[in-house]
């Protein structure tokens, strides 16, 4: 065997490549992404240093601390066919740690909470017809079987989802939904958005329209990403943390990584796992028709409170918004499955997101005045709580969350190769058929390296 033949059966294997082979890399970003490509790039035997601006792991999946409890600064859940995540909780010694629950799921409709956790709860939603109750369920169960999602891609979710599901529904029901996650943005966005939408809520109901199953780490990600970093340090791997990147290019001999304090590193290649308007501009000597399509990709942002509550608010994990008074557009009860005794000091905890594009006024509003807006609807929505019984409230801002998958979107994607010798970007931006979720993250990590590897 020669020895491009040799090291190509042994990346193939995933074991380690000859010692010619080995090359030093660094990952910009210590998030989920960047995690995985690193634990991918040290097990085929190369040396990796990951940079991350913040001086914590994990990025959107990061945890941090409300009052006393420590819990993911915004929420995630595990599903059963999340089969990526599952194997890499494995590989990291955690798929016994895993807790699975039962949630149910509310809706706040015209000024009240109504129960959709099964089909006969979902046919007695008051605000639509029986006929358009039969559109509905049938638009969803048509759109968890559609497999070519490309198609769909070419269409806007505003006229599929009106042919499917009828005019009156689309504005009533599906509307009110689209603008709590994409704002405005929905005008812009293909029918592939709610396609990978059903696909992966039907994907987790353990039988057709019955109950979701929804897992978690004990712990939560404080726990996986705890472990996730012993994991790649016990491999030889650096993580730098408050590494913020200033600029990557080309060096003399390889790539030159400068921080933001003008330390420089240098390293035989470089992977960007930061979202694309971020990417374009760290990135050094890209050609105008690479920087473009970076530059070009449309981001939804955030603005999500934890608030841990003495007692709970309602039984739902997610309760979906359609009035559109309310500042905030879901409200996710993480204490309806996370065991609150074990891992919450026995409070509920609650997430209060807000997607926003980067105009939206609340994206400036100070803390102080989020709260003051959010914790006065939550009182107007739940008759019992008061806000005495908030214990602790703190706001998450991100600009750039997930990118809007626009008509023909996949036709517009950036490269993952770049022009600049040993620069690699991946991101979550080359997820295009799935909505963002960590599956979808290990994923696209598991796949990329096989083209960092070429
Ligand atoms: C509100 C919310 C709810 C979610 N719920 C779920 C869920 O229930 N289940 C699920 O599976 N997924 C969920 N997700 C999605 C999940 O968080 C993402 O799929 C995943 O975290 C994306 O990881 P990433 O590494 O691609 O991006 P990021 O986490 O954004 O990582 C990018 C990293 O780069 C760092 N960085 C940026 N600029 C620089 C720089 N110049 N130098 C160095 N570092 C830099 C950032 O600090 C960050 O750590 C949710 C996300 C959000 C926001």
């Amino acid at each position: 065997m020669n020895d491009s033949s040799s090291q190509a059966a042994a990346v193939a294997r995933g074991g380690p490549v000859p010692a010619g082979a080995r090359r030093s890399w660094a990952v910009v970003g210590g998030g989920m992404l960047g995690l995985t490509l690193a634990l991918r790039l040290v097990q085929r035997g190369h040396s990796v240093t990951v940079f991350e601006g913040a001086e914590s792991l994990g990025g959107l999946a990061s945890a941090w601390q409300v009052g006393d409890v420590t819990w993911d600064r915004h929420y995630h859940v595990t599903l059963g066919s999340d089969a990526h995540m599952l194997s890499l909780l494995a590989e990291l010694g955690l798929d016994g740690d895993l807790e699975w629950g039962q949630t149910r799921t509310g809706v706040y409709a015209d000024g009240t909470l109504h129960s959709v956790s099964d089909v006969v709860e979902f046919l007695r939603f008051p605000p639509l017809s029986p006929l358009d109750k039969v559109r509905l369920g049938a638009t969803i169960l048509y759109g968890a079987k559609i497999t070519n999602w490309r198609r769909l891609e070419q269409l806007s979710v505003e006229r599929w989802l009106t042919r499917w599901s009828g005019s009156r529904t689309f504005r009533t029901f599906w509307l009110p939904l689209l603008r709590s996650k994409l704002g405005d943005h929905y005008r812009i966005t293909s029918a592939a958005f709610i396609w990978a939408t059903t696909r992966r809520l039907y994907a987790a109901r353990s039988a057709g329209m019955k109950v979701e199953r929804f897992g978690y780490v004990g712990g939560g990600y404080a726990r996986v990403l705890a472990r996730f970093g012993e994991v790649l340090r016990s491999h030889g791997a650096k993580l730098e943390l408050g590494a913020r990147v200033a600029s990557v290019g080309g060096a003399a001999d390889g790539v030159r990584v400068r921080l933001s304090d003008d330390v420089t590193h240098d390293f035989d290649r470089v992977v960007v796992t930061t979202a694309s308007p971020v990417t374009a501009k760290l990135v050094e000597g890209l050609g105008e028709q690479e920087r473009r399509p970076h530059e070009g990709v449309r981001y939804q942002g955030i603005v999500c409170a934890s608030v841990l509550l003495r007692r709970p608010l309602a039984e739902f994990y997610v309760t979906n918004i359609t009035d559109d008074w309310v500042p905030f557009t879901a409200v996710i009860e993480m204490s309806t499955l996370v065991d609150a005794d074990r891992h919450l000091g026995g409070h509920a905890l609650v997430y209060l997101p807000r997607y926003t594009a980067p105009s939206d006024a609340v994206t400036t509003a100070s803390d102080d005045e989020i709260r003051a807006s959010f914790v006065a609807a939550l009182e107007r929505m739940y008759p019992a709580f008061s806000p005495d019984d908030v214990l602790a409230f703190r706001v998450s801002r991100v600009r750039y969350v997930f990118p809007i998958p626009t008509i023909n979107y996949s036709q517009r994607l950036p490269g993952v190769q770049t022009s600049v010798p040993g620069v690699f970007a991946v991101n979550s931006a080359h997820i295009v058929n799935g909505t963002l979720n960590v599956n979808e993250t290990v994923q696209l990590a598991n796949r990329a390296v096989e083209v960092l590897e070429r």
